[in-house]
């Protein structure tokens, strides 16, 4: 995919190489004693490129982390950075570990243990590498790791910002958890927003009643059909889980079904609607979008032909294959890319890591200042109240309204709407304007890799 972007582009010789490579890859094998002996772990942090520090990207958990995976997603972290404009450069981290097998306190002595050896590297740094959740971690994670950091870095007053995703309790920002699903979400609103784009994928009209099916009911896919279910009334027909499927073409109940997952360890048995044992067969079933929000590589050679939808947000990182990519293309299906579609983590993270290094509540400042405004606007109205014998202005129902300023929820949701709508525009005219530009996926990384390449430029190599 890196490979179809650059041939279109006109990069300095060499510097096509230089961006591609990751930069660096560290692994680490250590031991935790757990019930009485000791376990060798395997995890790895990849840094894909420094063109901006910190570098930035999760860490996973799952049994299948190696190598080239974790620097093929921090590669795809340099883009998806540099395409909403996120001021980092990219990293991701792993550990090979299946999390189901281990209870929260050995969880917290592994990660504790795994963070120490990336600290002491300062492979974990707010300055230089900010880890984030990713499939297997959470806030939970996050936490330990902050702690872990600030144990080690007593006096670095910024010690908070060494990683994002964090409990609200512990540094994190409101928002947080949702952020990736959510800028799903925000994607397809600002699809939706360009009738031309959508014609290309053979829709019309507006997401209510479009038929929605989701891969992966885990953080990202739960909130992605959750707000796409609530608040732009589309029908959630089918949710494809690990142990099978659920389909109702009259629409499924997101909550009730995430709740039972959450109970259940998946949707076998779910009472509410028929259960399909091949997951695959939903996967492929017709509809008008498809939101695989899992692992990488579901949609692949083999199923790409059978892949019914007309538009696919890739809500995980790498779900459908360079091959697959082409036969979709081929077949004139649209999709909006992972480097774009699921930017809403870091994008809410990197106000979060602002969050902390200010040492202010986001939206404190802005609220101060909003409050000065309208207080001046308030007089003028008194002033005019009174000479014109009238009081509506002084009702305390008005008086709150206005004086409230937006709170942190309110500022992380229209920042990240409005990153996601700037970056959709920044790479849908790449792909307007040039003849040679037919998919959304190539003009997003042009984008992404003319930003990278334009840094490199300015700083030197
Ligand atoms: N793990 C998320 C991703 O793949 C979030 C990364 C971050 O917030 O740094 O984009």
């Amino acid at each position: 995919m890196y490979n179809r972007a650059v041939a279109l582009m006109d990069l300095p010789p060499g510097l096509e190489e230089k961006i591609r490579v990751c930069n660096a890859t560290y692994t680490v094998r250590f031991g935790v004693r757990l019930r009485g002996k000791i376990e060798t772990f395997t995890g790895y942090r990849s840094v894909h490129s420094e063109h901006m520090e910190p570098v930035k990207g999760g860490i996973r958990f799952a049994p299948a982390v190696h190598q080239d995976e974790v620097e093929a997603l921090a590669a795809l972290m340099t883009f998806k950075c540099a395409l909403v404009e996120a001021p980092f450069g990219g990293s991701k981290g792993g550990l090979r570990i299946d999390p189901r097998r281990y209870d929260a306190e050995e969880l917290e002595k592994i990660t504790r243990r795994f963070a120490y050896e990336l600290i002491k590297r300062d492979l974990i740094n707010p300055s230089q590498n900010v880890p984030a959740p990713d499939m297997g971690t959470s806030e939970r994670e996050m936490a330990w790791i902050a702690d872990q950091y600030a144990r080690m870095h007593t006096t670095d007053i910024d010690a908070q910002a060494c990683v994002t995703g964090k409990p609200l309790s512990a540094g994190g920002i409101e928002g947080r958890v949702e952020a990736t699903g959510r800028g799903v979400q925000y994607a397809l609103r600002e699809f939706f927003r360009h009738p031309e784009d959508l014609a290309a994928a053979g829709l019309s009209g507006r997401l209510a009643g479009k038929r929605v099916i989701v891969q992966g009911l885990g953080n990202v896919g739960y909130h992605a059909a959750k707000f796409l279910r609530e608040e732009d009334d589309a029908l959630i027909i089918g949710i494809v889980e690990h142990d099978g499927a659920l389909y109702d073409p009259e629409g499924l109940n997101v909550d009730a079904v995430h709740e039972w997952i959450c109970r259940h360890g998946g949707v076998s048995g779910y009472p509410e609607a028929n259960a399909i044992a091949d997951g695959d067969k939903v996967l492929e079933e017709d509809c008008d979008i498809l939101i695989p929000a899992a692992v990488e590589g579901v949609i692949n050679t083999g199923n790409a032909d059978r892949i019914r939808a007309r538009l696919v947000i890739e809500a995980a990182n790498g779900p459908v294959t360079a091959g697959a990519d082409d036969i979709l293309r081929r077949r004139g299906v649209i999709i909006i890319p992972d480097l774009y579609a699921n930017a809403g983590g870091v994008t809410v993270s990197y106000f979060e890591w602002v969050k902390n290094l200010s040492h202010i509540r986001f939206g404190r400042m802005q609220r101060r200042q909003e409050e000065a405004r309208h207080a001046l606007i308030l007089d003028e109205l008194d002033r005019l109240d009174s000479a014109m014998g009238s009081t509506w202005s002084l009702s305390p129902l008005f008086r709150e309204k206005y004086l409230r300023g937006a709170d942190e929820l309110e500022l992380v949701r229209s920042g990240l709407d409005d990153t996601m709508r700037v970056a959709y525009q920044s790479m849908q005219e790449v792909w307007h304007t040039r003849d040679d530009v037919t998919d959304l996926r190539t003009a997003a990384y042009i984008t992404a890799i003319d930003r990278v390449a334009r840094s490199y430029a300015a700083k030197g190599i």
